[in-house]
């Protein structure tokens, strides 16, 4: 490809809009454009790229015998009242009305179409299992689409159903797509790591996510720091074996605290450790109020609240409801003399004698306060978020924070949507039974922003060669000069007939402004033809490792060909 008629507009400057380094050194590239918040255009370099990662996914999953399909973006919105997500998906499915005044979403993911498609099309045991994907654009109203291709509203996803017969064959198929994924990602040049996560809005149960680790990264993982575990931090479980410490029990005292409303406030009022204070938090569980308690120093994982207690739906009290409800304000709640709710708490609870609580009246706490005493707890649970220091659940090691871009997950839904849509199949028996189904999903464009977060420099981009837009970078740093733009016309000629991608810069510009270009664009290999070209020589610069060597024109190809080999293994 020749340069100076490529739509490659590089940019100098660090546009205002983008904070965070992939988005930066995507739009500096002449990569991605946008077109509205969370919308872009993926220009010829982000395509090549995209392109690479697409086949490397193929290549992999094409291995486990999935097939490739294609279904469509709109989505009749009674396939979706079916599976009961026309209501439960919320604001993030895009809708629209046809002429005819009939609803329909864009696909934010396919579960949907999928299981109506096999529900029509096999119904005997002998078919199954079955696995099959797809590429192409999903659409989700993010409430806060941001960081360039890492949260888009239209971004490109690859998904894939399995349907199975039983959990054993789930089991496999899960473990299949689990190593396709490990070597997909390790493929794409990403340093990922699996974690164990919550099913959130698709439903289903065993799921992991595969966290690409980047300071951006917007989750948290829990990781131990001496075994394999890893969590979601929304999953993390919190094994501590809380006692209570040996004091004597003192007599409850009402103090005040005056304008002292945060768990950090009051400690400091009274002299107090935020872990002898009681949280108290009014919650709307499936809409009855219940009163949840935690040690200052814990923070509610309303995910875990939920699983805990089987509820769908969790909300924190508003400022109003708290004042109607109990009748203070939301920083003096307590749990003492709390009439008609439950009352749940995390097992820290269990560590405080003598803690201090809200009283249930404006500016007062009480001191001294004893569960069993003073108040008592319904069900005690894994209510809190891990916190670093923590022991690891699997009791091996400290737990320490990692932030992570999510690239792909893998679900093992079970018949949550074969028994809505009626997907069965007969068994050997003739008994008619629901499909058993696994769903897993790669986000292809957000992987390459993620390689760019894990592969740059204060130059630009530092591409991985398995997902470079080109290999090779040949620079004809004077156009002017004859001999230069015929030895790199050459080298470009011989460097693609060997079967390499190759860009040719061979734009009017002056030599500095092509080097800072090839540096921001990032190719694996640059090679400059300048000053030495009468006598045959072109410079070649490994852009990982800044590594410069003369080569002549005669041994570039082979050259080039060890150093893409060296910089893959
Ligand atoms: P997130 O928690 O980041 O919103 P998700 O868990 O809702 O993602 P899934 O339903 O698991 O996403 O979709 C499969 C994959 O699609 C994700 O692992 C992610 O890589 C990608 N993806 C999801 N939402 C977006 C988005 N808004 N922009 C780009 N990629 C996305
Ligand atoms: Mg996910």
């Amino acid at each position: 490809m020749k340069q100076s008629f490529f739509l490659v507009p590089t940019m100098r400057e660090v546009p205002a809009d983008a904070d965070v380094v992939s988005h930066q050194l995507m739009l500096r590239a002449g990569m991605i454009r946008q077109v509205a918040a969370g919308i872009y255009t993926y220009l010829p370099l982000a395509r090549r790229v995209i392109r690479k990662i697409e086949s490397i996914v193929r290549e992999e999953l094409d291995q486990t015998g999935a097939q490739e399909i294609t279904m469509p973006t709109l989505h009749p919105a009674e396939l979706w009242q079916e599976s009961g997500r026309w209501e439960k998906y919320g604001d993030e499915l895009m809708r629209l009305t046809d002429r005819h005044n009939r609803q329909f979403a864009l696909g934010p993911t396919h579960e949907e179409v999928i299981t109506s498609l096999i529900r029509d099309s096999i119904n005997s045991y002998k078919k199954l299992p079955l696995n099959v994907y797809q590429i192409q654009s999903k659409f989700r109203d993010e409430r806060r689409p941001r960081f360039g291709l890492l949260r888009g509203r239209e971004f490109i996803m690859k998904d894939a159903y399995s349907f199975h017969t039983g959990g054993e064959s789930l089991d496999e198929m899960y473990k299949v797509m689990y190593d396709a994924y490990s070597r997909i990602f390790r493929r794409a040049g990403l340093n990922v790591r699996p974690v164990i996560a919550d099913s959130g809005a698709i439903g289903g149960k065993d799921t992991h996510e595969f966290m690409a680790l980047a300071d951006v990264g917007e989750d948290t993982i829990a990781y131990s720091d001496q075994s394999d575990y890893a969590a979601n931090i929304e999953m993390a479980a919190v094994k501590v074996n809380y006692t209570r410490p040996d004091e004597p029990l003192l007599e409850r005292e009402l103090v005040d605290t005056g304008d002292a409303k945060t768990i950090r406030a009051v400690a400091e009022r009274l002299s107090v450790q935020e872990e002898k204070i009681i949280k108290s938090l009014l919650v709307s569980i499936d809409d009855e109020w219940a009163l949840i308690l935690l040690r200052g120093d814990h923070e509610l994982n309303d995910i875990k609240l939920k699983h805990a207690l089987g509820a769908s739906d969790i909300r924190l009290a508003t400022e109003e409801e708290v004042l109607e409800v109990i009748g203070t304000e939301v920083g003096t709640i307590g749990p003492i003399d709390v009439k008609g709710m439950k009352v749940i708490a995390d097992h820290g609870i269990k560590s405080i004698v003598n803690g201090v609580c809200g009283a249930n009246e404006s500016n007062k706490h009480f001191v001294h306060v004893n569960e069993g005493r003073d108040f008592t707890v319904d069900t005690y649970a894994d209510l809190r978020f891990i916190q670093e220091g923590d022991p690891s659940p699997d009791g091996k090691g400290t737990i320490r924070f990692a932030q992570g871009i999510e690239v792909g997950q893998v679900f093992k839904l079970g018949t949550v949507y074969s028994e809505k849509l009626g997907a069965t199949f007969l068994d050997e028996n003739g008994k008619s039974q629901p499909m058993l189904m696994g769903c897993y999903g790669i986000g292809v464009s957000r992987m390459v922003a993620a390689v760019i977060e894990q592969h740059h420099d204060e130059d630009g981009i530092v591409w991985p060669t398995s997902v470079a837009p080109f290999d090779v970078h040949v620079l004809a740093l004077n156009v002017k000069k004859e001999e230069q733009m015929k030895l790199a016309d050459s080298v470009y000629h011989s460097l693609q007939q060997a079967g390499l991608d190759v860009l040719l810069d061979d734009r009017p510009e002056r030599a500095g402004v092509k080097f800072k270009d090839a540096d921001l664009i990032g190719l694996p290999l640059r090679v400059a033809v300048g000053k030495r070209a009468d006598e045959g020589y072109v410079e070649v610069k490994v852009r990982k490792t800044g590594e410069v060597i003369e080569v002549h024109a005669d041994e570039l190809v082979p050259t080039i060909q060890a150093k893409l080999q060296q910089l893959a293994e």
